[in-house]
């Protein structure tokens, strides 16, 4: 039975994504025996984050200036805009280096089950966004999961009556695939290979 202050620690880490119960213990255990070289760092890393993460008003991104680095990056092409379902999907295509234009993160997916509505979503800011003018293409670049699907057919309804192309990740993701663990190869290729919605 480890001491109390370090089951407080396990059970926090434990609430991270992809960290169970197990491994958290075993990441505290790594801490413990590291406390001088590695913790500094981390304290550091987690106080500053705490401090300056905020999210970008345009886009959704979560950045430490608003608008986001993206956002604000003008060799970026205006005229593109890809919209993700989260900001790890974001991340994990710009990872890839392939697409130039910009982003907008939906915050979700529209899903009957969990009860998430066209308005639970950053839905209102993309029409917005698209009514300003300047964007010629659209990419949906939603998982390949039943309920990204339906987001995608969704907004791709929304936005028909707009002079825009929209277009999505061509399948080669794999059913059930959720882009944040897709290699970068395979995502490079869905985005390259992006079609018509239809
Ligand atoms: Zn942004």
């Amino acid at each position: 039975m480890a001491s109390q202050e370090i089951e407080t620690l396990a059970a926090a880490l434990a609430r991270l994504p992809g960290l169970g119960p197990r491994s958290a213990r075993r990441a505290v255990l790594w801490l413990v025996k590291r406390r001088e070289s590695a913790l500094p760092a981390l304290l550091e890393a987690l106080a500053t984050v705490g401090e300056a993460l905020i999210e970008c008003d345009t886009c959704g991104n979560v950045d430490t200036a608003n608008p986001c680095a993206i956002c604000a990056d003008p060799r970026r092409d205006t005229k593109s805009l890809c919209v993700v379902e989260d900001v790890a999907d974001l991340w994990a295509l710009d990872r890839a280096k392939l697409f130039t234009g910009k982003y907008h993160v939906l915050g979700g997916k529209l899903s009957a089950l969990d009860g998430v509505r066209p308005e639970d979503l950053n839905i209102a800011s993309l029409l917005a966004r698209v009514e300003e003018g300047g964007i010629d293409e659209i990419v949906l670049a939603m998982n390949a999961t039943l309920e990204g699907q339906t987001t995608a057919h969704y907004l791709a309804e929304r936005l028909e009556e707009h002079p825009v192309r929209i277009t999505q990740l061509a399948h080669g993701l794999p059913v059930g695939g959720e882009l944040d663990y897709l290699d970068e190869g395979t995502l490079a290729q869905a985005l390259r290979a992006r079609r018509p919605v239809g």
